[in-house]
């Protein structure tokens, strides 16, 4: 194996496949090129579009943080065009099915009385849990593009290994999923605003008063 292959899988226990963030740019920024294939599966197809809006989302999840809200975000977009934008309000809201995926598709949805977003692409901080998932696959999204992985996000929550959204939404033959992308640009955040667990934040929020 190429020895800086061999490191970087070392560094982020991946797969030889692994291609990182500055791969990506490097290769985007190299060919000039506005669409790429990458070649750690053959769903990878990262565009320039993806990285605009997959920074935006970051910005978004920052911001939401910084609002004292989850640091997460996610976004809507038909034809490049962005069309609805959410923050992570579950907490604030003590509603624990308001995770910015739900809420993003919800809102818009109901307010432009839509039922389907066929041809629509979700960008999403973090790799969409299972609820999210299972709104993506019931609001038939045509694609899904996520920053952090799960896997990733397990080093800051301590939680327990949760299942791919890849995986959760493979076979149902209507959603593409792509991630991570720009992982390193999006766990930044995290050290911004290092997580803490939703309940105990609720609790700081509405008991400790
Ligand atoms: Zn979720």
């Amino acid at each position: 194996m190429n020895p800086a292959r061999q490191r970087r899988s070392t560094v982020y226990g991946r797969g030889p496949f692994y291609i990182t963030n500055t791969e990506i740019l490097n290769k985007l920024r190299m060919t000039n090129l506005t669409r790429t294939t990458l070649d750690r599966s053959s769903d990878m197809d990262i565009t320039i579009d993806d990285i605009k809006f997959i920074r935006l989302v970051y910005q978004l999840a920052a911001e939401s943080a910084s609002l004292n809200y989850d640091p997460f975000a996610a976004i809507l977009v038909q034809n490049n065009e962005l069309k609805y934008k959410s923050l992570d309000v579950s907490v604030v809201k003590s509603n624990p099915t308001l995770h910015a995926e739900v809420n993003v598709i919800g809102e818009y949805c109901s307010n432009n009385k839509i039922f389907s977003l066929e041809g629509y692409t979700l960008y999403s901080s973090t790799e969409p849990c299972i609820m999210c998932s299972g709104a993506i696959h019931w609001s038939r999204i045509s694609r899904v593009v996520y920053g952090v992985s799960q896997e990733k996000l397990k080093a800051v929550s301590k939680g327990n290994q949760k299942p791919t959204c890849k995986d959760l939404l493979f076979g149902s033959g209507r959603t593409q999923v792509i991630g991570p992308v720009l992982e390193e640009e999006g766990m930044e955040i995290f050290q911004r605003y290092p997580l803490i667990p939703k309940q105990e934040r609720h609790k700081q929020i509405f008991l400790d008063q």
